[in-house]
């Protein structure tokens, strides 16, 4: 327990993740000073903290895959009641990489198309097209011009300019495009980091990545999403809104600590800054954290335009004939405006998803026609090493978590720890071995990334799967991976 708590903190784990975060909490209050540094609070804190904020109804859930965060705690979800005047939206639930996300993308090339050559020529290729590393540029031009409306329009610009396809839009959550986003509450600093960032991937754990299907729990699902067959070539892009989403981000938590003061909004931790959803800092979070988004999907877009491009020059055919479809595109680092029950009671709330995945259940009425009857695509990444996941979204976790389930495997071992325990060289002859073509920026990542520094994928998604949150379609394998 923390002081003030509104609603409980519900944690959705099984016996070793809880192990894990039971140990984490005692070695900060007990145990040896641990090499995050004085700041740092436990998962566990964190999520009973959230559920002291204002105006927050059920419960601050967190999903298998948590840790800690910036505020909230990665993987945390916490709904907010728009009608409540106190209700509060924070930064701190949404993210600095606002709209970080994942997509998939299919093909109709099976493994056998892809021998040791062709995966080291296709990792080459995508590595010459797609921009990658720590604030790097170059990827799509962008005028001003441009800029402001894409952040208004998100999707529908790419459409335009011929980066995206015009069916694309049906397979991304929202369409592609907040409507709720003015670019003008994006501060002229944002902009200029953003400019220069447009289709490119950036660093840490964003990756685009060359996957093989390994195994289909669910083949109805699959075959609506065109994933026909073991061995079927897809790819697979997570990144977000770059230094845009993160100035964004940055503005607002000097922004709001003002308006807290003026409203007498009390934290149990200064990093869940945040303000009444109804205030002018409230709305003006929400109209950039709209158009941040919108850049996001812009950018995941133009990336999609160049690994299409990377494949056409490798196999010396159209993306089209190669099949190149999206099959779905999820945000899991956004607050959005959604009706769920609550108690009986049909309510309107302001979801955080932070580090959580959307999971609609089939017959949602924002699902496109072709899922309505599967539920919605869940785009799951495990490790570079490892294997990711596709599950669809379920009638329990609707009921349960505002229908949401986990993002990824979550991190074991800080960037810190695993740069001290993990030899970079061993790493990548490990996924040599395995098969895996890589292609990295900065060789310093590698041990970051390392698969020994997340958590088992497969345990998380189990984890889901016996909590009845979402549902296991494919599991897939990566063959080859380019990261920052
Ligand atoms: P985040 O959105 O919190 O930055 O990261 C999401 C998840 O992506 C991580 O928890 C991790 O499981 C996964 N991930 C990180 N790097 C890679 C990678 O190179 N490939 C795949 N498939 N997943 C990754
Ligand atoms: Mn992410
Ligand atoms: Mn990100």
């Amino acid at each position: 327990f923390v002081p003030n708590m509104k609603v409980p903190a519900e944690i959705i784990v099984n016996e070793d993740l809880q192990t894990l975060l039971v140990q984490e909490l005692h070695d900060t209050c007990c145990g040896p000073k641990s090499d995050a540094g004085s700041s740092f609070i436990p998962a566990l804190r964190q999520a009973a903290n959230v559920a002291a904020l204002p105006g927050i109804v059920k419960a601050s859930l967190a999903m298998p895959d948590v840790h800690s965060g910036y505020g909230f705690c990665i993987g945390n979800v916490a709904a907010f009641d728009m009608n409540d005047p106190n209700a509060v939206i924070s930064p701190g639930g949404v993210g600095f990489d606002i709209n970080c996300g994942v997509r998939l993308i299919r093909t109709n090339l099976t493994e056998k198309d892809v021998d040791e050559k062709v995966r080291e020529e296709l990792a080459e290729a995508m590595f010459r097209n797609i921009p990658v590393g720590v604030g790097v540029d170059g990827g799509i031009p962008c005028s001003n011009d441009d800029l402001d409306k894409l952040l208004k329009t998100g999707i529908d610009w790419a459409i335009d300019k011929g980066y995206a396809w015009e069916e694309d839009k049906l397979h991304c959550e929202e369409n592609g495009r907040m409507e709720t986003a003015d670019p003008n509450c994006v501060s002229r600093r944002a902009k200029k980091r953003g400019l220069k960032q447009l289709g490119t991937l950036g660093a840490g754990n964003h990756y685009a990545e060359i996957q093989v299907v390994e195994e289909i729990y669910h083949s109805e699902a699959a075959n609506a999403m065109g994933i026909g067959k073991i061995g079927q070539v897809c790819i697979m892009i997570h990144t977000g809104s770059r230094g845009l989403g993160h100035q964004v981000a940055t503005d607002a938590l000097t922004e709001m600590e003002r308006a807290m003061a003026r409203d007498h909004i009390d934290l149990n931790d200064r990093q869940l800054s945040c303000a009444r959803i109804n205030s002018r800092e409230g709305k003006s979070y929400l109209a950039a954290m709209s158009a941040a988004a919108n850049f996001a999907w812009v950018n995941r877009s133009c990336i999609t335009y160049l690994a299409r491009k990377a494949f056409s020059e490798v196999f010396k055919r159209e993306p089209d004939e190669l099949d190149m479809h999206l099959i779905y595109d999820v945000c899991h680092n956004i607050a959005k405006v959604e009706q769920h029950d609550v108690d009986g009671e049909l309510k309107t709330l302001l979801v955080h998803r932070k580090g959580s995945t959307r999971a609609f259940p089939p017959q949602h009425p924002n699902l496109p026609d072709d899922y309505k009857s599967i539920g919605q695509p869940v785009l799951i990444g495990g490790t570079m090493g490892t294997c990711s996941y596709v599950l669809v979204g379920t009638d329990r976790g609707m009921s349960e978590t505002f229908g949401s389930t986990c993002h990824g495997a979550g991190r074991a071992l800080s960037r810190n720890q695993s740069r001290k325990k993990l030899d970079h060289k061993q790493v990548l002859n490990k996924l040599r071995e395995n098969g895996i073509a890589i292609r990295v920026a900065s060789p310093k990542l590698v041990t970051e990334e390392a698969p020994e520094s997340y958590k088992d994928v497969c345990e998380v998604i189990e984890t889901c799967q016996d909590a009845g949150i979402s549902q296991k379609v494919v599991k897939l394998r990566p063959i080859a991976v380019i990261k920052g």
